[in-house]
């Protein structure tokens, strides 16, 4: 089978693997120069972890944890905690930096991966997949688009909704040194959110995240230690750890609408191509990991052939992704939460809710397993 994916992120070269496992013969297509997986880090759930295990990729993630991740909620900004997680709803959580993932899922990829970096797809048609420098490759059993946000393959699958803006932005990093931490997890003020994840190294993953017009033009690291000023220990001494250009901002957006079906004819979409989705529950790159595990793992039982297995593919994976999506999107929309009553309300709400209650539906997410192949 000739299969093309578009897009060498963490759901391209994640279904790169399990496609080529079955025997294909794939072409990945990467419009950047280089496979690089950029400078933040990136939280990974029981699900995802299991997902790259039916990859046969679970060894890219290393077990180690970092020292205070069991230790984890939402607490206000003065410190004082609103809802702690059981240990055991967090035991399969690893954090790791993107870079290192992307490094060590490429240096997994098979010889029956050909990658083609600074090649970009201007758009698919039938099997054919047309490039920016005018070429194209023609007679592809299967397409795959794994190019993110802004796809390219997307119209080719489905009615495009395009992209919508959720009214925060956030910046992320990880710090240049080791931060001593007691505990993980988020904290929720006026408008804006700051969320700490420690690598096994004991360097600190952070996100801020703050409400912000559409127009407006965040800062660098020197708006974040403005606007966090006064919150508990240690986000400053976090804030001072880092090297400033190693701090990324970014619009949180998601897809306007989920789509309508994630397969046509013989493409199909993966990862944020198919379900972009807003990072509250840190399920993106999850839910990308388990797009190519069920993919492949359908494709591999061969029997109903393929077109069936796309068919059940799109059927599993739209049910799931919807579902995770919208809790996501609820979760920033009261996170981001401005004024005062409101915020006192969340407040309440959350103190009232049974930690076991926030337990259950990480667990939820979190049990997922792939289909037998
Ligand atoms: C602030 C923030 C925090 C997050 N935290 C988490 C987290 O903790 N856990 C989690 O699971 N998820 C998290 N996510 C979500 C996660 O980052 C994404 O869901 C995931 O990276 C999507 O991977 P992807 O491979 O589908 O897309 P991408 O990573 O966008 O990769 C797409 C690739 O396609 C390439 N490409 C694009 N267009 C073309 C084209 N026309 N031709 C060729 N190549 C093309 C791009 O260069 C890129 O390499 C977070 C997201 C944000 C914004």
């Amino acid at each position: 089978m000739k299969v093309v994916i578009v897009g060498a992120g963490i759901a391209g070269l994640c279904t790169a693997a399990g496609l080529s496992s079955l025997g294909a013969e794939v072409t990945l297509l990467e419009r950047s120069a280089e496979v690089r997986g950029g400078g933040s880090g990136l939280s990974l759930f029981g699900n995802g972890l299991r997902a790259l295990e039916s990859l046969g990729l679970r060894a890219a993630v290393p077990d180690a944890v970092g020292v205070s991740l069991t230790v984890n909620g939402t607490r206000r900004a003065d410190g004082r905690w609103l809802t702690r997680f059981d240990p055991s709803a967090i035991e399969q959580l690893r954090v790791v930096r993107r870079g290192d993932l992307h490094e060590a899922l490429l240096g997994r990829l098979g010889s029956g991966v050909e990658i083609r970096t600074g090649t970009a797809v201007r758009e698919v048609r039938d099997g054919s997949v047309r490039l920016e420098d005018g070429t194209s490759i023609d007679s592809c059993d299967l397409v795959v688009g794994a190019d993110g946000l802004r796809s390219r393959v997307r119209p080719a699958v489905a009615d495009d909704p395009g992209v919508a803006y959720r009214g925060y932005v956030a910046w992320r990093a990880v710090t240049a040194r080791p931060v001593h931490l007691d505990a993980a997890g988020e904290t929720m003020g006026r408008g804006q959110r700051f969320g700490i994840a420690p690598l096994p190294d004991g360097h600190v993953y952070w996100f801020a995240s703050v409400t912000y017009g559409q127009s407006g033009e965040p800062g660098g690291i020197d708006e974040v230690r403005q606007r966090f000023s006064g919150w508990h220990a240690p986000i400053g001494e976090i804030l001072d750890a880092t090297d400033p250009t190693d701090v990324g901002v970014l619009p949180i957006e998601e897809l306007a609408r989920p789509l309508s079906t994630f397969v046509r004819g013989r493409r199909v979409l993966v990862g944020d191509a198919a379900h972009a989705m807003t990072p509250n529950l840190g399920q993106g790159a999850n839910q990308a990991m388990e797009d190519a595990a069920t993919l492949a793992a359908l494709l591999g039982q061969g029997g109903a052939g393929v077109d069936e297995a796309l068919r059940t593919y799109d059927r599993l994976r739209r049910r799931r992704t919807r579902r995770i999506a919208r809790q996501a999107s609820v979760i920033g929309r009261v996170g981001q939460w401005r004024s005062g009553p409101a915020v006192r309300l969340r407040e309440l709400a959350l103190r009232a809710a049974p930690d076991a209650a926030l337990d259950r539906r990480l667990r939820r997410i979190q049990d997922w397993q792939p289909p037998v192949r």
